[in-house]
């Protein structure tokens, strides 16, 4: 098999410093959301010297890459984020955080996992990959923003939208996330649930603790709604995806002192939900049901944010994934569609195929974030299995 042909070329050594040198790297500029710390210069860097071209812009602090090469009709991708969660409790880590540190069979540093790991595997696949691309019938891109941890306002979003002016919208793309549970390839993600989150305002009337009869407790109105929003039913999920809920994220009064009654008081609440819901739908539920109660309360507003679309692929993508897999694990993944929201989302809703795979995710955004060398350089070979099997 091609694929076999080039690890003999490389030789696992070879293979081993490569991709450790990138994660090495990505991992010492402490790239905390939205800041990429010059991790897209040192990608392009490599890109670019492997034949792509480089297109780098700035939204809002935001770093955005896209990396091309290639001049055929099939556009493939990778997607993924140079930001990482900071490295708080810095005297809890056994290890310097921004630095990489190997003891033992595993390498320790904030983003190994999440998700420098995954850039670092696809930077040394690429190497040894291109020479068996076919580039007259494919083109590959590397797509990279340094906001994924945060709002995610400027980063992906931005990318597909530049990407669907210039009708360039990827058929396939591999989202370099942690998606695998004990070892790399046990689980990917072949889609997400949606989410969406709202503010519910109540108001009452202030007035002193002991005179409740002048006033109205926006506090008691507010726990009343918090119990109905609670108690909504929402459906079991199906085989694909895991069942919606809803969950209270924020009650409060603001500033309080043991001798008024509030005047105000805010819920916010997000919903996580499967293919069976819609966005509107939720929010019309929620919203009629809340101005029913309104008799609660003098006055009620609610505010919506955070909209996270679901996003679910079907298609060849799914295969090709499972047989690299395969080849290289001996196993099959399991097809996944739990956790949070990720990035993918953005670019299936243009019509993309999109599969998430990457290494374990058990340590994301923890004190001593790991990965096993083995999991990362498993992650390489797989990558470079998956490019070969897609574009050859
Ligand atoms: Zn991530």
């Amino acid at each position: 098999m091609l694929a076999e042909n080039i690890s003999d070329k490389v030789g696992p050594n070879n293979q081993q410093t490569q991709v450790m040198e990138h994660l090495r790297q990505l991992v010492h500029r402490p790239s905390v959301t939205p800041n990429d710390a010059g991790c897209q210069s040192y990608i392009s860097r490599i890109l670019n010297r492997l034949g792509f071209e480089i297109d780098m812009f700035e939204v809002n602090d935001v770093t955005n890459m896209i990396a091309k090469i290639g001049e055929g009709d099939i556009r493939i991708a990778f997607s993924g984020h140079t930001d990482v969660v900071p490295a708080n409790n810095v005297q809890d880590w056994t290890v310097d955080p921004f630095a990489l540190t190997e003891k033992d069979g595993v390498i320790f540093g904030r983003g190994v996992a999440d998700m420098k790991g995954g850039i670092a595997a696809m930077l040394a696949a690429l190497e040894q990959a291109l020479p068996s691309m076919d580039l007259n019938s494919y083109c590959f891109y590397v797509l990279i923003t340094s906001d994924e941890e945060g709002e995610a306002e400027y980063g992906t979003k931005e990318i597909i939208q530049r990407l669907a002016d210039n009708n360039e919208v990827p058929h396939m793309c591999i989202v370099g996330e942690p998606t695998s549970a004990e070892t790399t390839g046990d689980v990917i993600k072949v889609g997400r649930r949606g989410a969406i989150s709202g503010e519910v305002l109540v108001k009452g009337k202030q007035g002193h603790v002991a005179y409740p009869k002048n006033a109205n407790n926006a506090s008691h109105k507010a726990m009343a709604l918090g119990k109905w929003l609670t108690e909504l039913s929402w459906d079991e999920g199906s085989t694909d995806f895991p069942g919606s809920h809803l969950q209270i994220t924020g009650l409060s009064t603001g500033e309080w002192t043991d001798n008024i009654i509030p005047g105000e008081c805010t819920i916010n609440f997000n919903v996580r939900y499967s293919n069976k819901q819609t966005e509107d739908d939720i929010k019309l539920r929620i919203s009629s049901g809340l101005l029913q109660l309104k008799q609660l309360t003098q006055d009620l507003t609610i505010r919506w944010s955070r909209s996270c679309l679901p996003y679910h692929t079907s298609g060849e993508l799914i295969d090709e994934v499972e047989k690299s897999i395969f080849d290289v694990t001996q196993r099959f993944p399991r097809l996944s569609t739990s956790g949070g929201t990720s990035d993918g989302r953005f670019i299936a809703q243009f019509g993309a195929q999109v599969v998430e795979l990457g290494v374990p995710n058990h340590s994301i955004h923890q004190v001593d974030e790991n990965v096993k060398l083995k999991d990362l350089l498993d992650l390489q070979h797989l990558y470079r299995n998956l490019l070969v099997r897609l574009a050859s």
